[in-house]
């Protein structure tokens, strides 16, 4: 017996029809490429978007195609991609600080036959354009009065396009596991892989991180996405906003501590996210000012861990809650977020900080395992790490084209490639990138535990941990930091530092002061690149 239930498919462009209609009056802010500040509403984007929609349908855009986006968050941006969804194409996000090979490679490779991207990007579109063959169309989010003197044959700026729209459309309804857009996401080997969104599990999802425990975002919230749209699905931001009649706030191309703050304040954010990088370059701008965060109440961090450091900052000095978050490309992409439920909600001090420090519970629809070497589950006792493996229905079953091949266990859970412990009430810690993982003697050491602690000392601004060959323990820790400015920090005043706050054959064997460590497109460290950099090095006492 069936459900006498109406069939309704979930699909994407219903959310910004649910936002125009219960919400049409609320903003949407952009810091525009070209400078000023721009203000527009829900009900004028779906209005908007029906243009875009149109347009690409006069085209011959049709259901699947795979259309580029190179464009920051701005009111445009979303447009395009609410557009894109109601005529069935697949916006596919390309993250423009790939090396520009990459970028030519994941283009041709999905396909893309237009390409919308932001002035900022012109020039590398130009550069690239002999490399892309397949692309028809170059679309400027800009209008005429911005638009630059260009080689390109088939560039046209945005503006001019859509006014030959007159909005007068109706959505496409399809299936709706219609694929709905795509993020290349980049392995440590070989090319970069897609990963596909459907309608369905964009829907699932926004709802799944709406709920309070997570996102919780609501119509009183004012949120402002830091992290673009071209990471990780943008966090899925640009659905579960509009689904909740968010206001949203664009941070367009500048994500400075001096930009950010100007928007937190003007604009009055109540809630905001991104990878700590941004949260670093925030708090560096405001310890040099007397400026407060009086309208943030939650920061959500995640990408990257966390350091305790910058949740005290936020909590102590800013009265701000941190929302430790963890997720990927594959999971649409928020997996778990640290939001305290009653058996951690009393705690204070560095006992909440404690468990502030792991990325937390996951929503319904999200289910974790961790397993040993062998693919034995291990306990939730919050200490024995395995292997973190996940699965529900906003979760990845292959990459495009089937690169990778099968990514799935027999039990349908997809190897997330991190290392993990669970406590009790289902809060996991990621202790490292499974192939991070320093083995030293047989037993793991965590290097993100490592780092999380060296970055707490007052003269580190940014500290990494590798394995390094080590002829008794075949590998062991070395700690690699960038000074804060202005001070020394040295490897006896490192170590002793750390002396207390791990197990002692954790301690790093030696440090290292650098001036920089390397960074993925994505913002993380690039512990490959660092591990080529010291594949020299040997420990003083080895
Ligand atoms: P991406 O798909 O580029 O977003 O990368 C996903 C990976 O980033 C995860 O598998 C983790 O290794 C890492 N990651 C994301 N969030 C966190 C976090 N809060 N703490 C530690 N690592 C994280």
């Amino acid at each position: 017996m069936l459900g006498l239930m109406q069939d309704w498919p979930l699909l994407c462009h219903r959310i910004i029809d649910h936002a125009a209609e219960m919400h049409g009056n609320r903003e949407v802010v952009s810091r525009s490429v070209e400078g000023p500040i721009h203000r527009t509403d829900y009900r004028t984007i779906r209005e908007r978007s029906l243009k875009v929609a149109q347009r690409l349908d006069r085209m011959g855009v049709r259901v699947g195609d795979r259309i580029g986006t190179l464009a920051w968050n701005t009111w445009r941006h979303l447009e395009v991609w609410y557009g894109l969804l109601g005529v069935g194409a697949v916006y596919h996000t390309v993250n423009p600080r790939l090396f520009p090979d990459q970028i030519a490679y994941i283009v041709n490779h999905a396909e893309d036959r237009l390409m919308f991207t932001d002035l900022t990007f012109l020039p590398l579109v130009e550069k690239l354009a002999e490399h892309l063959p397949l692309l028809e169309k170059v679309i400027v989010l800009t209008d005429a009065a911005n638009m630059p003197e260009t080689g390109l044959a088939n560039a046209v700026a945005y503006e001019d396009w859509l006014a030959e729209a007159d909005g007068d459309f109706a959505w496409k309804t399809f299936d709706e596991n219609t694929a709905a857009g795509m993020c290349y996401t980049s392995g440590t080997t070989g090319h970069p892989k897609g990963v596909v969104y459907s309608h369905r599990s964009n829907v699932l999802h926004s709802m799944a991180v709406n709920q309070p425990d997570m996102l919780g975002l609501s119509s009183r919230d004012i949120m402002m996405p830091v992290v673009p749209m071209f990471h990780a699905n943008g966090w899925s931001i640009a659905f579960s906003a509009p689904m909740t009649g968010t206001t949203m706030v664009m941070p367009g191309a500048k994500m400075d501590g001096a930009s950010i703050y100007e928007l937190l304040d003007t604009e009055k954010v109540s809630v905001t996210a991104a990878v700590p990088t941004v949260w670093l370059m925030l708090l560096q701008f405001l310890d040099g000012s007397d400026h407060q965060l009086p309208h943030l109440e939650r920061v959500i961090i995640g990408g990257a861990a966390c350091p305790r450091a910058m949740t005290a900052a936020f909590q102590k000095k800013y009265d701000v809650d941190v929302l430790h978050a963890w997720g990927m490309t594959e999971m649409s992409p928020l997996g778990t977020i640290c939001s305290l439920k009653p058996e951690y909600a009393g705690l204070e001090g560095d006992a909440r900080l404690d468990i502030q420090e792991k990325q937390g519970h996951a929503p319904f629809s999200i289910e974790m395992k961790i397993t040993d070497d062998y693919d034995i589950e291990q306990d939730w006792d919050g200490k024995t790490f395995g292997r973190l493996k996940v699965r529900g229905p906003a979760i990845a079953k292959a990459y495009f084209k089937g690169e990778g091949g099968e990514i799935l266990d027999d039990a349908g859970y997809f190897d997330t490639g991190d290392v993990a412990h669970i406590d009790p009430y289902g809060y996991m810690q990621i202790t490292d990138r499974a192939k991070d993982v320093i083995k030293s003697g047989g037993e793991w050491i965590s290097t993100i535990d490592l780092e999380n602690i060296a970055v707490g000392h007052p003269d580190v601004a940014e500290a990494a941990v590798i394995g390094v060959a080590h002829p008794k323990w075949d590998e062991r820790p070395l700690l690699v930091v960038v000074a804060k400015d202005g001070c020394t920090p040295t490897r006896d005043g490192l170590i002793d530092y750390m002396q207390d706050k791990v197990a002692k054959w954790w301690l790093p064997n030696d440090v290292v002061v650098v001036d920089e460590i390397p960074h993925t497109a994505t913002g993380k460290i690039q512990k490959t690149t660092l591990r080529e950099q010291f594949k020299d090095y040997t420990f003083p006492d080895a």
